[in-house]
């Protein structure tokens, strides 16, 4: 089934839409959380195949003790499955209704229990073994939300930073006198505008029906998450102490933020799996030109496309179309560093071979720059319309946009240098003397 039929098929029903009934998503367990297709809750099918007999226990589950209607992932003999269940099926059990927690406080995070649950057989979403599939699909529309979201609370953060920089006085002068408040506030500026810029482009692919935009809701979600964590804690120290109370917002919005670099795949994980399915191109031609070399005359044809493709991706950078003449310039150096990247790629995977998979500081190295030059890219796109709407950027100002744009492409040239200098194997060494091995 390919993704766009599985997103159609599984639209929410009315009453979920309407906000009627509430929805759970039950996926992690005390042996499941970042590994998700360790799920070790069983569903064991019935002699006459009419229904499946789930036992296990989930826990950290948002909704877990409200919710109608539950999407619970058990194994099943054909892998990982994705089950409808409701509060009602006997063997149902909450066994903690709201874990006490460090922030977004206004939802319900649980623990629960299935004891011999009997689950109807029509009740499997998709077919048995697509279980991961789905939950892909829904982490992908949580990622892009992660997005908006963290978009909208850089918004509030940049509007407060401004409003107590402008205001408060000290030493005689207010704090946006101050360039090292200066500094914080243009960082905020530049980060919530391509945070928009990302989430919009990200969002419009899925509304227009892509197949496949995995890796971007994956960039959106590091970005954004880590983004928003600098932002937070920049307006905290604008304010100083006064943000320490509980009077103001900002408490609140530092523990709201820091499940976002943990939730819908910790960061660390989502930046291997950028860096690993953005090479997997690369990595397949690659391990097809191996083939070839090996049997020369019988491939010749792959050793020959091979050739080609890399040597004219090395010789030449990709064509980055602005219309906007003021925006030259930026493109041309996207252009330049994405044929860089590119270079970068296949050298890493002619050193590394299949040992690449557990490299994860040159994977860090890859995601980075890749991360950035996603930011131009949507910056570029977003901007570049605005211009051509209005003659300015919207919700920005040029000098924001080029700040933007300098930073990143800065960020992309630093991580594509750290893969030649770096202290790799003295971290590794000394994480070694840490752990005491
Ligand atoms: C408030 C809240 C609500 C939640 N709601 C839900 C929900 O509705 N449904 C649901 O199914 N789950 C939910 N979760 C669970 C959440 O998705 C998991 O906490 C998350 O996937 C991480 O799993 P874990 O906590 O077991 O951490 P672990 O998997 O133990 O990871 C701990 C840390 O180890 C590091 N790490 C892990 N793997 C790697 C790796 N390969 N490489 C490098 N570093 C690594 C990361 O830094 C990670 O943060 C919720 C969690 C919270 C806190």
């Amino acid at each position: 089934m390919s993704r766009a039929s599985l997103v159609h098929e599984f639209r929410p029903s009315l009453r979920l839409r309407s906000g009627e009934q509430l929805a759970a998503f039950a996926l992690t367990e005390p042996h499941a959380g970042s590994d998700a297709a360790n799920v070790q809750t069983l569903a064991e099918r019935t002699d006459d195949g009419s229904a499946y007999v789930l036992n296990g226990e989930k826990r950290y589950i948002t909704n877990a003790a409200i919710a109608q209607v539950l999407t619970v992932m058990a194994r099943t003999d054909r892998g990982v499955t994705a089950f409808l269940v409701t509060p009602d099926m006997p063997g149902f059990s909450v066994t903690e209704a709201r874990m006490s927690k460090l922030g977004i406080r206004g939802t319900a995070t649980g623990r629960l229990a299935f004891h011999n649950m009997r689950v109807p057989a029509e009740n499997v979403l998709g077919s048995p073994g697509e279980g991961l599939k789905l939950a892909l699909t829904v982490l992908d529309f949580g990622r892009t939300t992660f997005g908006a979201c963290c978009t909208g609370a850089a918004k509030t953060c940049l509007r407060l930073a401004v409003a107590h920089a402008t205001t408060r006085e000290q030493f005689g002068r207010t704090l946006s006198d101050f360039e090292l408040i200066k500094k914080k506030i243009a960082g905020m500026a530049a980060d919530t505008y391509a945070m928009e810029a990302m989430t919009t482009v990200t969002a419009s692919l899925i509304d227009r029906g892509l197949e496949d935009y995995m890796i971007e809701t994956a960039m959106l979600k590091v970005y954004t998450t880590e983004a928003l964590w600098t932002i937070v804690n920049d307006t905290f120290q604008i304010h100083g102490g006064a943000a320490y109370f509980t009077d103001l917002p900002l408490e609140r919005m530092l523990r709201d933020a820091r499940i976002n670099q943990i939730g819908e795949g910790a960061n660390e994980v989502l930046t291997s799996f950028i860096a690993l399915a953005g090479m997997r191109g690369p990595g397949v031609q690659l391990r097809d030109l191996w083939h070839a070399l090996h049997h020369p005359l019988a491939d010749l044809g792959t050793v020959w496309r091979f050739g080609v493709e890399r040597v004219s991706a090395a010789v030449r950078a990709p064509d980055v179309p602005v219309r906007d003449p003021r925006l030259s310039p930026y493109a041309q150096r996207v252009g330049k560093l994405i044929r860089r990247l590119n270079i970068e790629v296949s050298r890493v995977l002619i050193h590394h071979r299949e040992s690449v998979l557990d490299r994860q500081y040159v994977q860090q190295c890859i995601a980075g720059a890749a991360v950035e030059l996603f930011v131009c890219a949507c910056v570029l796109s977003r901007v570049d319309a605005e211009l051509a709407a209005t003659g300015n950027p919207k919700g920005g100002d040029m000098r924001v946009v080029e700040l933007c744009l300098r930073r990143s492409l800065r960020r992309v040239r630093r991580w594509l240098a750290k893969l030649h200098d770096n202290d790799d194997l003295l971290v590794t060494a000394a994480a070694d003397a840490a752990l005491g091995e």
